[in-house]
């Protein structure tokens, strides 16, 4: 066998002819010499294969994948070629893309490490530039995301997601039937949720959403009906039960800021008992959840009222979960306690959204594990230089296309 033939074996390079290699040991590097094999002169546009005009003066060079150490470079010297139909233009290259300097094989490796680990790591294992590394990245995630459009939308979440300390806000928009983030702005304002219907979805789309979930604000609830005229809203279950939760810790503060130190020693750690779910709670935490019945009546209130909600989850009639919460909300107007009186405005307010949950059982749960993910990127890079930055790896790890998938490989190697 030939070199340049052992080469193009070793390196899986199909589609290529190896015309000569030259090793430079100074920079670890070997430079190949390569053509497109049967591939060649073909329009970028239409992939139509056209008569050569000129060779181009200049030969580029593409990085490719690193083999022991040694960089693998290509050479080549591209033609202009004239389309019948789109007149002279540089032929297509068929190992990257039209501006790329690194070869889609490197961008497809530097794409899947990049949803691994953080950018630093990535860019030590490829040995290159950490800012080479993420100005590549962000290139080829906005050529991939480029004219993508959303498709099959039914069920929609939206939510919040901080990025930075001092109210730094994106928009996160999910497909809660597929698991995936559709879309990402900057801000949170009812301006951000408009350029996503207006810009994304069309009118037919907008019309094919039927579940629609969100949390407690009125400008979530308020954009989704107005753009989405045939969706049922589904009010957060996660959001409602945080919202009782602090309704719950208003009760137990306004008390530790009345009660006598000797009594403080009781509520000590309370906290975190009340929170739990009536199944997660031990033996030792109802213990002291019933001492507090002669203690700290109040509080004891609250904890009893927020246990007894915990019941609307369960059923499965919308008339059974509507008469619940009308008498629940009675009740608990009738505890005098300030905070879940409030609670019981918001749920009186809502309500109707909120019964839906008991016909559809959709929550933004996915959302909230998509959150997790969305949080885990963040404190991986431990702070962004731009809001675009984490926007695009939002994109990469959970977006609704698998961003390394998209770029072509005729010759792939992982
Ligand atoms: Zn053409």
């Amino acid at each position: 066998m030939t070199h340049p033939k052992t080469m193009t074996q070793l390196l899986k390079l199909k589609g290529l002819k190896v015309s000569n290699i030259t090793f430079r040991s100074r920079e670890k590097a070997i430079y190949l010499a390569v053509k497109p094999h049967k591939n060649g002169c073909r329009c970028p546009e239409c992939g139509r294969r056209c008569k050569i005009k000129r060779i181009l003066p200049e030969s580029r060079t593409w990085r490719d994948i690193s083999v022991c150490g040694w960089t693998i470079f290509f050479v080549y010297a591209p033609k202009e070629i004239v389309c019948p139909t789109h007149g002279r233009a540089q032929e297509d290259i068929p190992w990257a893309d039209a501006h790329a300097r690194v070869s889609y094989r490197l961008e497809f490796l530097m794409l899947t490490y990049a949803q691994l680990m953080t950018q630093k790591a990535a860019a030590q294992l490829l040995h290159i530039a950490k800012s080479t590394f993420s100005d590549i990245l962000h290139r080829t995630i906005d050529r991939v995301r480029d004219g993508h459009r959303i498709r099959g939308l039914r069920c929609i979440g939206v939510d919040e997601v901080s990025y930075r300390k001092g109210h730094k806000y994106v928009t996160v928009v999910y497909d809660l039937e597929r698991s995936c983030v559709l879309w990402v702005g900057q801000g949170k304002g009812r301006a951000t949720i408009d350029e996503f219907f207006n810009t994304f979805l069309s009118a037919y789309q907008r019309k094919q959403i039927q579940w629609a979930c969100c949390d407690m604000s009125e400008t979530f609830i308020g954009a989704l009906k107005e753009h989405c005229p045939n969706a049922k809203l589904v009010l957060d279950r996660f959001h409602l039960v945080k919202a009782l939760n602090a309704a719950v810790d208003e009760v137990r503060k306004e008390q530790w800021r009345h009660v006598s130190r000797e009594e403080r020693k009781v509520l000590k750690g309370i906290r975190w008992i009340l929170f739990r779910n009536d199944s997660d709670r031990t033996r030792e935490d109802r213990r002291v959840l019933q001492s507090l019945r002669k203690s700290n009546r109040r509080i004891h209130r609250a904890s009893i009222l927020k246990d007894e909600f915990q019941q609307f989850w369960d059923f499965k009639a919308p008339w059974a979960a509507r008469r619940f919460l009308k008498r629940w909300s009675t009740t608990t107007l009738k505890s005098r306690l300030e905070p879940f009186r409030k609670f019981v405005t918001t749920l009186r307010k809502h309500s109707e959204d909120i019964i839906t949950f008991v016909e559809c059982r959709i929550t933004n749960a996915v959302s909230e594990g998509l959150n997790r993910i969305i949080r885990m990127i963040k404190n991986r890079a431990s702070g962004f230089r731009s809001v675009k930055a984490f926007i695009d790896l939002i994109y990469l790890s959970i977006g609704d296309l698998d961003i390394p998938a998209q770029t072509p490989t005729r010759f792939r190697t992982l």
